[in-house]
């Protein structure tokens, strides 16, 4: 997921026209901007791209998580069901808003399964949030049905799977709200940066209005701009946005390198007996940011692991005991560690995520490994690191 492989002159070029006027905020300032408007152009080329309605740059993808949620209404005792492997983000953007996060088992698209999702649902429920980790999507059409039924909202995070799509459309835009992280490590990136998309015109006003405390954004003069509701700050400086419009340009080729190179190593492990990989549901097609495999047996993940780095394959992640993206290593949310009380609200709806069973999960995860595909590897390198990858294997199956 590597915009940062790849920032370049185009990108100087963007930043150099907002340092040269010295607007570094996206709002206002009309006279002094020089007509540029990075934050708004760079909104208008993404809702182009995503083919939706509506587009809200905000300053993380933790923000625009948070962000959507506020803008469906989501607030204190609502309950989003989320997955077990996901980013921290996931949780911590619900927490925020003092909504309390469901946690529920992944299946082997390593993210939400519908049948565990189905049977979270209580009369607090609000919301389903599936997040397409490693660049492929959750089943969306078995959780639309879901959510359609339940009368829930259908929040996609495609922060990790950015250009892939599911049924025709951009993941992100097939449910009722999508978030995008536009940090340094992600697809493309802006340094930090985020996006909401809709096209539900009502949260796309709130999603303007909240993000920036509120302002209604009418008329010209911001001091004067009234404030339907209560906001905050999650605003994107230009500078970030500059970077972004520069990298939209290169998502379509950044895209195709990494199909390329994701299909030679997937070309070279399927013929290994015992390696089977991430499904990916019918309809769907990845960005194919990683590649996700499965080994037989958890025992045999850790040697394929340990084999992988002593080959010197760097960039093959073991979720499974990474402290970022898999329940087993939240012992912050598990004991709900936060620096002040938390909610009422919270503290009475949360699972006792200490001794909820997740081993539906763990036996998924206990068996995954994720190679990164990166876009500045050279056609040898890509090829030098599958075989080195395929014998990694085969030496300890
Ligand atoms: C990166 C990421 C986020 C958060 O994005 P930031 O811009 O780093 O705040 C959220 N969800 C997932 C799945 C991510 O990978």
């Amino acid at each position: 997921m590597p915009g940062f492989e790849i920032f370049g002159d185009e990108e100087r070029k963007e930043v150099n026209e907002v340092l040269e006027t010295g607007v570094l905020m996206r709002y206002g300032f009309d006279g002094m901007r020089n007509k540029h408007w990075k934050a708004k152009e760079f909104e208008t080329a993404f809702a182009k791209r995503m083919d939706v309605d509506h587009c809200q740059l905000v300053s993380s993808g933790t923000a625009a998580l948070t962000v959507a949620l506020a803008s469906a209404g989501i607030g204190a005792g609502d309950e989003v069901i989320m997955p077990t492997f996901t980013f921290v983000a996931s949780f911590e953007s619900i927490l925020a808003l003092g909504a309390v996060p469901i946690l529920v088992d992944i299946d082997d698209t390593l993210t939400l399964n519908p049948k565990a999702v189905e049977a979270a649902i209580t009369d607090k429920t609000k919301c389903v949030m599936p997040v397409h980790m490693c660049g492929s999507m959750a089943d969306l059409k078995a959780l639309k049905a879901i959510c359609d039924q339940n009368n829930l909202i259908l929040l996609e995070d495609a922060c990790q799977a950015l250009g892939g799509t599911y049924e025709g459309k951009s993941l992100g835009s097939y449910g009722d709200l999508g978030c995008f992280s536009f940090d340094y490590v992600k697809t493309i990136t802006c340094g930090e940066g985020g996006a909401v998309i809709t096209n539900n015109t009502k949260f796309a006003q709130n999603a303007d209005h909240y993000q920036d405390h509120g302002h209604d954004h009418v008329g010209k003069d911001r001091g004067a701009e009234d404030h339907p509701f209560l906001g905050y700050n999650f605003r994107i400086s230009e500078l970030n946005a500059a970077v972004g419009l520069a990298q939209l340009n290169k998502l379509d080729n950044i895209l195709e390198i990494q199909k390329k190179n994701y299909t030679i190593l997937r070309n070279a492990l399927e013929t290994i007996e015992g390696v089977s990989f991430r499904r990916v549901p019918q309809g769907g097609v990845e960005n194919y940011s990683f590649l996700n495999f499965f080994l037989p047996t958890e025992e045999l993940a850790k040697k394929v692991h340990k084999a992988l780095s002593e080959q010197g394959v760097d960039s093959c992640f073991y979720w499974y005991t990474n402290n970022w993206h898999y329940i087993n290593g939240w012992h912050h949310l598990k004991n709900k560690k936060s620096l002040g009380p938390l909610s009422s609200e919270i503290r009475n709806q949360m699972q006792d995520l200490n001794n909820t069973d997740f081993s539906k999960s763990d036996a998924v995860m206990g068996r995954t490994i994720s190679s990164l595909i990166k876009i500045g590897w050279t056609e040898e390198q890509v090829k030098e690191r599958a075989q080195k990858m395929h014998n990694a294997i085969v030496s300890v199956l």
